[in-house]
């Protein structure tokens, strides 16, 4: 999502004239959805997926606290903060909606300047949250996504792999001979290394499906959807090549050169059971390829 894109409001309440007030106060910096009832409310943030819902509380049929209970119990829309604006004021009721999730408690009538700010509010800490999930899924030195990040995927393109009965494929890559790398150009220059190897494997990797990581040290990984041995073989083998033929650039010489070992697991429909074993087959590959000299791809015997 571009930084640019305006971050999006839902507004319900089951009073046209809050609505329209509401949507006066707001539209100038964000795009404002509205819902006249708690069920409309609950498919439109469904379907928009907003940065923040405003709620009233009294509403015929499906009241705010109905709507709030509704929404924390749907994987899409339990992170979406809600400030609960209404007419309904007193202790019991903030604390009420606050112990429900609410992010927040405006009482109506409502001063313009303070709706904006705890709006403001909300979305600032959104912002810096997706901050520190960017982070804790970045390694900051390839700025790949790291191992969590990693694994997070897995698991979701597993499932996916089973439910839509793909193959799915892995390699684990490591750079062969790296502590000699070290010891002969310095950590420093191991770390442009690694950034450059880094650049190597993504640009390889240019379908939507294909996802790589850092998996830790020398060691990346690479994740193809609906990919089968071939196509498993041929990328690893496109990686293989692509590191072999970078030029490092080096400071007192002009380059340095480096090569990969790299070890394939492809999983076809009824395979192997467990992520863990998808992954530790690979790098059994990956092992009879350092066996075998380095600089070349092996794959698990099927
Ligand atoms: P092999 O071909 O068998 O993989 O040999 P290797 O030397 O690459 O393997 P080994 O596991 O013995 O050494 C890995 C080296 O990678 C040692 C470690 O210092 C280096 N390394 C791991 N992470 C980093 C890093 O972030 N930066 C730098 N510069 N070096 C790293
Ligand atoms: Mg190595
Ligand atoms: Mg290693």
């Amino acid at each position: 999502m571009s930084e640019e894109k305006k971050r999006s409001i839902l507004v319900v309440d089951d009073e046209s004239s809050n609505i329209m007030t509401l949507s006066h106060i707001l539209s100038p910096d964000y795009t404002v959805y509205a819902a006249k009832n708690g069920q409309s409310a609950l498919k439109a943030a469904e379907k928009h997926l907003p940065d923040v819902i405003l709620l009233d509380v009294i509403m015929p049929e499906m009241d705010g606290y109905a709507v709030i209970t509704a929404l924390k119990a749907s994987e899409n829309t339990k992170n979406i903060p809600v400030i609960f604006i209404t007419g309904l004021s007193g202790d019991d009721n903030e604390e009420k909606g606050l112990s429900l999730g609410a992010a927040d408690y405006i009482c109506k009538p409502f001063s313009t300047a303070i709706v904006k700010i705890r709006v403001m509010n909300q979305i600032k800490a959104l912002e810096q949250l997706r901050i520190i999930e960017r982070l804790s899924m970045t390694d900051q030195l390839t700025d790949l996504p790291n191992r969590r990040c990693f694994e997070t995927r897995l698991q979701t393109e597993w499932r996916r792999a089973l439910r839509e009965r793909t193959p799915i494929s892995i390699l684990v890559i490591d750079v062969d001979h790296f502590k000699i790398y070290n010891d002969t150009y310095g950590h420093q220059q191991g770390d442009v290394a690694l950034k450059a190897v880094a650049g190597a494997i993504e640009q390889t990797l240019k379908r939507s499906g294909d996802f790589s990581a850092r998996w830790g040290g020398e060691e990346f990984i690479a994740l193809l959807s609906n990919t089968d041995l071939h196509g498993a073989l041929d990328i690893a083998e496109q990686i293989r090549v692509s590191v072999e033929t970078l030029e490092v650039p080096c400071e007192d010489r002009k380059a340095s050169k480096l090569t990969v070992s790299i070890g394939t697991n492809t999983r076809e429909y009824g395979g192997e059971s467990t992520t863990d074993e998808f992954i530790s087959r690979a790098d059994m590959a990956l092992y009879e390829a350092k066996k075998k000299g380095r600089n070349m791809v092996c794959r698990v015997d099927l």
